[in-house]
């Protein structure tokens, strides 16, 4: 045999019950989104480098070292999206999208980041986002938070705590970076290695460190809440007060600073204790300057994504997913040329019941080995055809879950009756 070849580190299959489970959700928050009158949009997984280095900002975590940037072919450099806000924003630009006119929208997909693989991290992940474009208003950062409320009540998710946080327009992040940075100047003995860098170049990042020792130092740190313009206030306690017009509870954590620079006014997270350090399931906010940065015109937007992976793995915990596939009936067809007709009855079958869930046995095998996989397909009952069955036109059919004698039926009666055990 040859040397098997393994998948990347930090990138899954994803099969059997966990990929049930991912359907699920995406199928559950696709019905979500469109009870809110959003679309779906389906954007490339690789985009210029430049794109991200534009948008993320050239000094966070994800364009300093995550992501997965390579020369194609002609020597342009692509990168893998590890994000989805950016190329969508490229798409709106590119599609004039976005003039006079709002977009509501959706997409899920693949995301890469080279992170240091563990529970709840990988190096592939799946993430589902939302943007809406062309709203300024704080209505639409409260609906949005709203939906994923509804959503999480839907999958049966509890316990998950909302986090928000304003972070202001740009111009007074510019007078609250001065604060911050003569604070932690004056404790700069203090500061790890990651927010001695940053220092210069990204001050606020630090708030967002992950590091225990951190801790202190950053909570004594001048609140960026304390210093907000006088609009991005007044928005911040509209959004307030429809959530609490809603009934969303909430606590305002003024830490919150979101890894990507591209956000303003609202920022949210909907984060869990079940799930160890990687706690934040869902996370988003405003991002008004963003079209404009991506050279469209300027353009007012809000969004999120939630971490697929994540939640799945709170699905799973709860065991709130449907089961595998299991069929209802399964067709039995042994001896010299019964598969033939057995293909037949069964197409008929999947014809006359589009919702049931028809298995053929392929493959052949004795009656005997037959049954063994029909009891394990989870079918209630079993069509069988033998050869003396196929020579009078007829099936038997066989209760596989309950005691119940076999009936003999023709082919031409069979569609009816098996509506008096489907469409009963
Ligand atoms: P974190 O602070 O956990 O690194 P982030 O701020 O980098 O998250 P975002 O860029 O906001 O994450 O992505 C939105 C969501 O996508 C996260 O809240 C999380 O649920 C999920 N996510 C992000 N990175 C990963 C990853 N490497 N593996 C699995 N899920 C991820
Ligand atoms: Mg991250």
């Amino acid at each position: 045999m040859a040397n098997q070849i393994s998948a990347i580190r930090g990138m899954n299959d994803i099969y059997g019950d966990e990929a049930v489970a991912f359907d699920y959700l995406i199928g559950t928050a696709e019905k979500t989104l469109k009870q809110y009158g959003f679309n779906s949009i389906r954007l490339p997984i690789v985009e210029k480098t430049e794109l991200f280095a534009r948008s993320i900002g050239e000094v966070t975590d994800i364009v300093e070292k995550e992501m997965y940037t390579f020369a194609d072919r002609n020597g342009e450099s692509l990168t893998l999206r590890p994000e989805g806000t950016a190329g969508c924003v490229r798409a709106i630009v590119q599609n004039g999208l976005s003039h006079n006119q709002i977009q509501k929208l959706y997409y899920t997909g693949s995301m890469f980041r080279y992170e240091r693989p563990q529970k709840g991290r990988y190096r592939q992940f799946h993430q589902f986002g939302v943007e809406v474009f062309g709203l300024a208003t704080p209505d639409i950062d409260a609906e949005l938070i709203v939906l994923t409320a509804r959503l999480w009540e839907q999958l049966g998710l509890e316990n998950l705590e909302l986090q928000i946080n304003s972070l202001g327009s740009q111009e007074a992040r510019v007078a609250y970076r001065e604060k911050l940075v003569a604070y932690l100047s004056e404790h700069k003995a203090s500061l790890d290695e990651d927010s001695l860098r940053r220092l210069d170049s990204n001050p606020l990042r630090i708030l967002d460190t992950k590091n225990p020792d951190m801790k202190t130092i950053v909570e004594g740190a001048p609140k960026l809440i304390d210093h907000l313009d006088e609009e991005s206030k007044a928005h911040f306690e509209t959004v307030k007060s429809h959530l609490e017009d809603i009934g969303i509870p909430f606590v305002v954590n003024p830490n919150l600073v979101r890894g990507l620079d591209y956000y303003n006014r609202t920022v949210f997270e909907w984060v869990t204790t079940e799930l160890g350090a990687q706690g934040t399931v869902c996370a988003g906010g405003r991002y008004d300057g963003l079209v404009e940065q991506i050279g469209g015109k300027s353009t007012p937007a809000v969004g999120f994504a939630m971490g697929i992976e994540r939640l799945v793995a709170l699905l799973m915990d709860k065991q709130f997913v449907p089961a595998m596939a299991q069929a209802d009936l399964y067709i039995v067809t042994a001896g010299e040329n019964t598969s033939r007709p057995g293909l037949v009855i069964s197409e008929m079958i999947r014809d006359a019941f589009p919702k049931i869930n028809v298995q053929m046995n392929c493959g052949g095998g004795s009656f005997k080995s037959q049954f063994k996989k029909a009891d394990k397909s989870g079918a209630s009952f079993a069509i069988v055809m033998g050869e003396q069955e196929v020579e009078n036109k007829e099936v038997a059919l066989k209760s596989l879950r309950v005691e119940a004698e076999q009936k003999t039926l023709k082919w031409d009666d069979l569609i009816n009756h098996l509506n008096t055990i489907f469409n009963a």
